[in-house]
């Protein structure tokens, strides 16, 4: 038997199955206890990629198979931090591996951010893929004109949730709360500005063609100006540097592809920074920026104010200029990359590994890369538990029983995997009636009524143990 008999991995989105996987296999007598603040796993994957991706929800399959382990105890419903502190898991396992992302979004820090209908795209995103956190969001879409603030993938996904046709969504998992406020929607233009160039942008070529293929709707780069100075040259001319490439060959397509039935718009801004919203009796009207200019090296361009500022009118605004993690109490964290700090995987503070703590995922390594980034990431930080196998010493047993006993004791509704599965076969059976893969269930109330009738109606369904 190996020093590691129990592991607790601390959120159910990609990097922490992926953490799963990779120490279910490397260590047959391994028991791991897999702690999610909500009742639902899956981490973005359920509430952050796009309702009509449906594709790329199929990892899931994945998820669930390593979900279905007997050495592997889903407990959904427990927030460490709030429920469980960071140090009684660590003094009840031999190892914590630390997976739950990034869930906070970064602010503009401008004058008029606070407006009324003025949102981040967390929320927006959140929103229409049903989590509970962000369930009562309200967004008015009575107004035509929104603006997106970012280059990325996620700015490019609520865009095309902006301007698609309702129809089109009526058949995916979106939250049908989100569905009947989008099929209302007078939105017709959206502004997608960024602060840097069309070489700096984000998105993957990908996520672009998709918004390119919006269905009766134009895409402009506003001004027909995609700018490109001798440092872009540079770095498009680097063939590792291919999306990029690819990226500005679609910019600059885009001046032959205006399409006269079109009822909606998509204008892409480049080097625009938000200055500062004005509102109207508490709500946005205009979004203000200033024009940028690039200036720096290939590849270390920053984007310079200038003295010009331009403005939209406009009556609806999403930020999406990144994601952010959140410290736990009594955990090293680097606030400057709202990351924990690592090496490899493994928690350092001050430089010293932290013994028995990793981790792995967007709260390592920020928010980059896409869903399988988080299987070579977890792989890596999982070798970190292993290379450091032979210095553990073995932990005093028997306190893990006791930490999970204490959530009952508090009322504390942990949802097992068979809780789990009613949720899902609930979720399925009600999208069966609507036409769509799964209807959401979107309150963590209703979830937990649901699996505390699930039980009382069948008695011998046991819910994850302690194995
Ligand atoms: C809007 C959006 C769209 C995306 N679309 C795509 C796409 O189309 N294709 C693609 O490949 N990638 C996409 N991604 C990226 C992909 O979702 C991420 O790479 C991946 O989800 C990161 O995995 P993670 O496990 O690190 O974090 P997460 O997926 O965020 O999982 C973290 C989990 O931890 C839980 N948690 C948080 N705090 C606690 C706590 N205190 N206690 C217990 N549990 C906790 C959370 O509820 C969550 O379930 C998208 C991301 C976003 C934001």
């Amino acid at each position: 038997m190996t020093a590691i008999r129990h592991a607790a991995i601390v959120g159910s989105g990609p990097s922490g199955f992926y953490a799963a996987e990779a120490l279910l296999n490397a260590l047959p007598d391994i028991v791991i206890d897999m702690f999610e603040r909500l009742p639902t796993p899956y981490g973005l994957v359920r509430s952050g990629v796009a309702p009509d991706h449906p594709k790329l929800k199929q990892v899931t399959l994945v998820f669930d198979k390593i979900m279905q382990s007997k050495r592997l105890n889903f407990l959904g419903n427990v927030e460490i931090g709030t429920d469980l502190s960071l140090d009684a898991l660590r003094d009840a396992y031999d190892v914590v591996v630390l997976a739950y992302g990034a869930s906070t979004d970064r602010k503009m820090g401008i004058r008029g951010e606070e407006l009324e209908n003025s949102h981040s795209a967390t929320e927006f995103v959140g929103w229409y893929n049903g989590h509970p956190d962000f369930r009562d969001c309200k967004f008015d879409l009575s107004q035509e004109v929104a603006v997106v603030v970012g280059h990325g993938n996620v700015a490019a996904d609520v865009s095309r949730i902006l301007l698609q046709p309702c129809d089109n969504l009526r058949h995916t998992d979106i939250a049908a709360h989100a569905l009947e406020v989008l099929a209302e929607s007078r939105i017709r233009e959206v502004h997608l500005v960024g602060r840097r160039g069309p070489v700096q942008a984000k998105f993957t070529s990908r996520e672009l063609r998709g918004l390119g293929s919006i269905p009766q709707c134009v895409v402009v780069a506003h001004g027909d100006a995609v700018p490109v100075n001798p440092a872009c040259e540079a770095e498009l001319a680097d063939r590792t540097n291919l999306n990029a490439l690819q990226n500005v060959e679609f910019f600059r397509g885009l001046r032959g592809t205006v399409s006269k039935d079109a009822s909606r718009k998509l204008v892409f801004h480049f080097c625009v920074s938000p200055e500062r919203l004005d509102g109207e009796a508490g709500r946005v009207k205009r979004a203000v920026f200033r024009r940028t200019t690039l200036h720096g090296q290939p590849f270390e361009q920053a984007a310079v104010p200038t003295e010009e500022l331009f403005a939209i009118d406009c009556g609806l605004v999403l930020s999406s200029i990144g994601y952010w993690g959140q410290p736990l109490e009594g955990l090293p964290f680097d606030f400057r990359r709202g990351i924990v700090p690592n090496r490899k995987g493994r928690v350092e503070c001050s430089g010293a590994p932290v013994d028995g703590l990793y981790v792995t995922g967007w709260l390592k390594r920020g928010p980059t890369g896409i869903i399988g980034t988080n299987r070579a990431d977890s792989i890596e930080t999982v070798q970190q538990i292993l290379d450091d196998l032979p210095r553990r010493a073995p932990r005093v047993r028997g306190r893990r029983q006791l930490l999970l006993d204490s959530l009952s004791l508090r009322n504390i509704r942990a949802v097992g995997l068979h809780d789990w599965l009613a949720i899902d076969v609930a979720e399925r059976a009600g999208g069966m009636k609507a036409g769509k893969p799964r209807e959401k269930l979107t309150r963590v109330t209703e979830m937990i009524d649901l699996v505390t009738r699930n039980v009382r109606e069948a008695p011998d369904c046991c819910c994850a143990s302690a194995g």
